[in-house]
Formats: structure tokens, C-alpha cells, sequence
């Protein structure tokens, strides 16, 4: 096992890892930007190294002054987090150029799974459902027509460089292609600096499932399970839930064996994730992230399996710590994203907390580094902590969840915790009945006049 981790990230998702390094015995480094030098994550490392000033480019995206942070305090090995350099494939490389472990796969699987029609091929390599769609690049219009009219209206147009879901166009007739084509292409061009697009099928109301993975890098590979990630805003995740409310225990093992096998066949090594969109019983690949989600801990909760440590133990060459016949699935979790947000605008809201309390008990997990009298600096995401509710049952579960944030109190900023008051009521919600449109237009509903 490792002696000394170097977590290079920040707030919840560095708390996050230094208490699994806690736990195996290893000792941690904090890194920090001059705006986070009263962060949680820095008060409770065994060490911390100020690496820049706040810009994230200067500071945690910094991989020169991360080196540096390694050799100065002999750190054996590096946990990327999410977010930042966790999906950088010449990061990792630089780290084991200097015989420095990368806790997460190899610089080329990060790399292949970065490419998006390069992860589609190999997802369908390995056996797992693709969204019907174009092989590679599509260049001309010709192609795309011929294309559009095999797999049938609607098609969505893709970027090939994109990410965040920006640069998607979506076209319903053939008029409509040509001028998507046009648009995407151009849009994608300015954006990522590569105007390559591919066509896929269009699905009007799937769900976001995701199966969360991890493989020894020597041939073995486990599923935890899926994650029912459809509440979204932005494409961003707002609402995490495991099991998914639209699977059943045999869906959940066919999918998630197909994703176990890939995983062992590709010698994958590191904890990762398929995603999928879910339409009418079928799943379509969309991509694979190589490493750990913000939303991994309702997966902890249902399998009891602390990921974190599975990650250490397999980068160390420790193996996994259970079989697939060892991991099973123990009733319903949920997780909210509370934001340092307006509940109804959005508009970010950074400041000094006042009163900070959060909620305890039974089946209760609160992941955040802040406190009371911490300021949310104005440079990083304004995630303020995730809420993980556990109960034997959805229906438990959701009255656990209710509970708790009648007791959470975040003063001082505004918070999405109102948001999460009124969704826990929802009866779509209750009944486990909505798609990755639902939220959006649950809140252009209740902001109209
Ligand atoms: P990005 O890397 O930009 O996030 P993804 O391929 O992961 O791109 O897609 C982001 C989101 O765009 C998906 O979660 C989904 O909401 C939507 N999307 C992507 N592909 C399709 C598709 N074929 N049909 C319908 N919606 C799609």
C-alpha cells in the first residue's frame, strides 16, 4: 500500500479521500490554492502545500507546482478526485514518468474513453449497446443524409471534441440536417477547435443510468450496480439514485455483467463509469468516465463498498477487495447536490456561511467541506455538500430524505435546499416517474407566472 497520498483537489471530494487514506493507515497531503488556505481538506491532511494563486488554471490544474508538491513532501501517489486533472491522460503520464502512481486507470484508456467516437467503438468492441448512429466523423452532406435516413428521424449531431453537452444539434427531416450539419460543425469548430461531428439517433425521453465499475488492471472486473441519474439541469446532476426506480434485479445484472466483462477484457484498472440514456427497455452508451463520480457514495450505501478504497487497493496492486458474488444491494439511496445557489434563479451565491447544521441519524451521510464562518470562494463550483439518504426501501428512504431537509440549515448564502423541500414532495418523484427532461421542465413550470 501507499505511504503518503497527495489528493489533488479541494473541497467534499478531498475530504472525501483523505478520510479513506485515514482508514488504510496512509498518510495525506493537501494541496491548496491561496483562496482555500482555511479549507476543511487542508485543516485535516497530515500536510498541505500552497501551489498557486485562485484561478483554477494556476493553481489546481497546475500540474508542474503538483509535481512539485510530490517531490517536496515524497508523496508516492496521486488522487485526482473528479473534476480538474482527473481525466487528463498526460497528467497521469507525467506522474509516472516521475514514479509517482496515478490513482486511476492507464494514460491510454483515460485517453480512448476522452475520445468520443473512439469510447463508442470500443464500447461496442467490447459488447456494450450503442446508440445506433454514425461510425466515425461524418464529412459530407451526403454521408450524413444516407446516415440519417439508416437509423431514421430524429438524429442528434454531435461534436466529436464536445463535452458538457454543448454542441448538440438535433434535426427531425432532412432540411433539417443540412442546416444542423451546418451549425454544429461551425459551432463545434469555435468551440473545442475541432469542427468534427457524428450522427446518432435522437432519444426524446430516455433516463440517465450509469453502472459504476471497477477493474483490477490484471483481468478482473466488478459491476456495484447503477446509478439513476436522470435529474438533470443543464446536463448537470442534481438528484442521484441507486437502484435505478426503472430496473428490475435482472436488468441490473445483465447490464451490469456486460459492463463487469469489458471492463476485465480491456484490463481496465481504477474505478469507472458506463453511462447510458434508457429509452423502452433498451440502453445506449454514451460514454465511460475514468474515474470517481460526485454521486458514488448511494452506490457505498446500497453495497456497503467504500470506493475509495477500492481505488487505492487496485492503483497500489492490491487487487479488489470482493468478488462479484460478494457484492449485493441493500435497499434504496438517494443523494442532493446542495448548491451555493438561488433555489429558483440559480445565480451562484458565494459568501460566508453563518449557521451551519446538518442533519444525523440512522442511514444519514453528509459529504461537504464547509462550516460555520467558512466563506464559499467565488472561483470553484458552488457545490456546498451532498445529502446521501439511506433506507431499507424507496419509500423509506424518501421520508428519511424528507426529514433531513426539514433539519439542514445553511445560513449566511442561498442554497438549492428549497429546491430538494419541494422535489421530495413531488408525486412524478414519489412514483420514480421522470427522464432527463423532467426537471427542466418542472422549473420552467413553477416559474411561470
Ligand atoms: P457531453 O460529454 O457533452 O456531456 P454526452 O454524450 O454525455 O455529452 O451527452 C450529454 C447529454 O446530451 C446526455 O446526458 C443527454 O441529455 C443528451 N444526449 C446525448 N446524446 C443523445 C441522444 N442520442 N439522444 C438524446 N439525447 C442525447
Amino acid at each position: 500500500m501507499f505511504n503518503k497520498v497527495l489528493i489533488a483537489n479541494r473541497g467534499e471530494i478531498a475530504l472525501r479521500v483523505l478520510r479513506a487514506c485515514k482508514e488504510l493507515g496512509i498518510a495525506t497531503v493537501a494541496v491548496h490554492s491561496t483562496a482555500d488556505e482555511s479549507a476543511m481538506h487542508v485543516k485535516l491532511a497530515d500536510e498541505s502545500v500552497c501551489i498557486g494563486p485562485p484561478p483554477s488554471r494556476d493553481s489546481y490544474l497546475n500540474i508542474h507546482q503538483i509535481v512539485a508538491a510530490c517531490e517536496i513532501t515524497g508523496a508516492d501517489a496521486v488522487h485526482p478526485g473528479y473534476g480538474f486533472l482527473s481525466e487528463n491522460a498526460k497528467f497521469a503520464e507525467i506522474l509516472e514518468a516521475h514514479e509517482i502512481t496515478f490513482i486511476g486507470p492507464t494514460a491510454q484508456h483515460i485517453s480512448i474513453m476522452g475520445d468520443k467516437i473512439e469510447a463508442k467503438r470500443t464500447a461496442a468492441r467490447l459488447g456494450i449497446p450503442v446508440v445506433p448512429g454514425s461510425e466515425g466523423g461524418v464529412s459530407d452532406e451526403r454521408e450524413a443524409k444516407r446516415i440519417a435516413a439508416d437509423i431514421g428521424y430524429p438524429v442528434i449531431i454531435k461534436a466529436t471534441a464536445g463535452g458538457g453537452g454543448r454542441g448538440m444539434k438535433v434535426a427531425r427531416t432532412e432540411d433539417d440536417l443540412v442546416v444542423a450539419l451546418q451549425t454544429a460543425r461551425s459551432e463545434a469548430g469555435a468551440a473545442f477547435g475541432n469542427d468534427e461531428v457524428y450522427i446518432e439517433k435522437f432519444l426524446g425521453k430516455p433516463r440517465h443510468i450509469e453502472v459504476q465499475v471497477v477493474g483490477d488492471g490484471k483481468g478482473a472486473g466488478v459491476h456495484l450496480g447503477e446509478r439513476d441519474c436522470s435529474l438533470q439541469r443543464r446536463h448537470q446532476k442534481v438528484w442521484e439514485e441507486a437502484n435505478s426506480p426503472a430496473l428490475n434485479a435482472k436488468q441490473r445484472k445483465e447490464i451490469g455483467e456486460i459492463c463487469a466483462n469489458a471492463v476485465a477484457e480491456m484490463g481496465y484498472r481504477g474505478a469507472g463509469t458506463v453511462e447510458f440514456l434508457y429509452e423502452n427497455g433498451e440502453f445506449y452508451f454514451i460514454e465511460m468516465n475514468t474515474r470517481l463520480q460526485v454521486e458514488h457514495p448511494v452506490t457505498e450505501a446500497i453495497t456497503g463498498i467504500d470506493l475509495v478504497h477500492e481505488q487505492l487497493r487496485v492503483a497500489a496492486g492490491a487487487g479488489l477487495s470482493v468478488r462479484q458474488s460478494e457484492i449485493t444491494f441493500e435497499g434504496h439511496a438517494i443523494e442532493c447536490r446542495i448548491n451555493a445557489e438561488d433555489a429558483r434563479t440559480f445565480m451562484p451565491s458565494p459568501g460566508t456561511i453563518t449557521h451551519y447544521h446538518t442533519p444525523g441519524g440512522l442511514g444519514v451521510r453528509v459529504d461537504s467541506g464547509v462550516y460555520a464562518g467558512y466563506r464559499i470562494p467565488p472561483y470553484y463550483d458552488s457545490l456546498i455538500g451532498k445529502l446521501i439518504v439511506h433506507g431499507r426501501n424507496r419509500v423509506e428512504c424518501m421520508m428519511r430524505l424528507r426529514r433531513c431537509l426539514d433539519e439542514f440549515v445553511v445560513d449566511g448564502i442561498k442554497s438549492t435546499l428549497p429546491l430538494f423541500q419541494d422535489l421530495v414532495q413531488n408525486i412524478d418523484i414519489a412514483n420514480g416517474d421522470y427522464d432527463i427532461h423532467w426537471l427542466e421542465k418542472y422549473l420552467a413550470a413553477s416559474s411561470a407566472p
